[in-house]
Order: structure tokens, then sequence, then C-alpha cells
């Protein structure tokens, strides 16, 4: 008998600042402003990393890649995403599918939507047909400043039970 699957959820926001590059699910976006943060400030890949690891009840983002690190200053988010990955694998778990929805004002996400959904892939090393990235302006929420990214993301159980294993009294 296999263990439950499991349903994570994150949920991230940054606010835009002038002068740096802006970078949204892996990718690099040509716009004014940039998001502002300790890291490259990747509002998705933190999301989607909390998502990861709050379905294997591991630590959040923040307890593992401390803002106050001096280690984590401009990095990639793409290694606080691959470090969730491997906690999941660890935990005997494999990525189902990965659904996002991006808030914000500008710049429009449309255009850049599929790129997203191929790095995303990449990263979570799944295939592209189970991200997907919606993305909606913040309609009377008077966060046009901000990015904000939800993320559900749902894992597949790859191991039996292990009590299982005590109760038949063998390995499976
Ligand atoms: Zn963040």
């Amino acid at each position: 008998m296999k263990r439950p699957n499991r349903i994570g959820y994150g949920w991230d926001s940054h606010e835009f600042k002038s002068g740096i590059p802006l970078k949204i699910g892996g990718i690099t976006i040509n716009h004014s402003k940039g998001l502002g943060g300790h890291s490259d400030g990747d509002v998705l890949l933190h999301a989607i990393t909390d998502a990861l690891l709050g379905a294997v009840a591991a630590p959040d983002i923040g307890s593992l890649f401390s803002p106050s690190d001096a280690r984590w200053k401009g990095a990639d988010s793409a290694v606080f995403l691959a470090e969730a990955l491997i906690r999941v694998k660890a935990a005997g778990y494999a990525i189902g599918n990965v659904d996002c929805t991006l808030i914000l004002a500008s710049p429009k996400i449309g255009p850049h939507a599929a790129a997203i959904r191929t790095r995303v892939a990449e990263l979570l090393q799944i295939s592209e047909d189970c991200v997907g990235v919606k993305a909606k302006t913040p309609e009377g929420m008077a966060t046009d400043n901000a990015a904000i990214a939800h993320v559900c993301i749902l894992l597949i159980s790859s191991q039996p039970k292990s009590r299982n294993k005590t109760i038949r009294g063998r390995t499976e």
C-alpha cells in the first residue's frame, strides 16, 4: 500500500525596485524595474520552493536560507529550489504537477509564460504539461509596485508506507 500523496502551497511577494534585473520563474525579463530582496528576488521560484518544502513538512525557505546570511545575497533562487527538490525526493515523493498564479500590474507575463513554463519544468525535472503558469493584474488591491506569486503543488508518493514492512515482516 502506498502512502497518501501530498499537497503543497507557497506564497511570496516582492517589491519592484529600479536598477536591478527582473527575474521571474528562473528567466530574466526585460523591464525597467526588478524585484528587490536579499537573493535575486525571484518571487515565483520562492513560492514554488515553499510549496515543495511545505508539502514534506520541511522548514520554510526563510529558515533554510536566512535573509541575514551573506551567502544568499544576490543568490540565484534556482539554488533554493534545488535544495527543496532534494528534500522532496529524499522523503520519497515525486512531483505530480505544479500550478502557479502570478499577480502583477506590469510587465505583462503572457509573452513570457511559455519561457517560464519551460524553465520551471526544467528546474523541477518534470514535463512542461505538468506546469501551469497563469497571470493576473491586481485589480483593486493597490499592489501595483509588487509582484505576488501563489503556487500549489502535488507530490506523488513513490515509496510504500514504511510500517507495512514491519507488519509483513519482509521488505517490499
Ligand atoms: Zn521571496
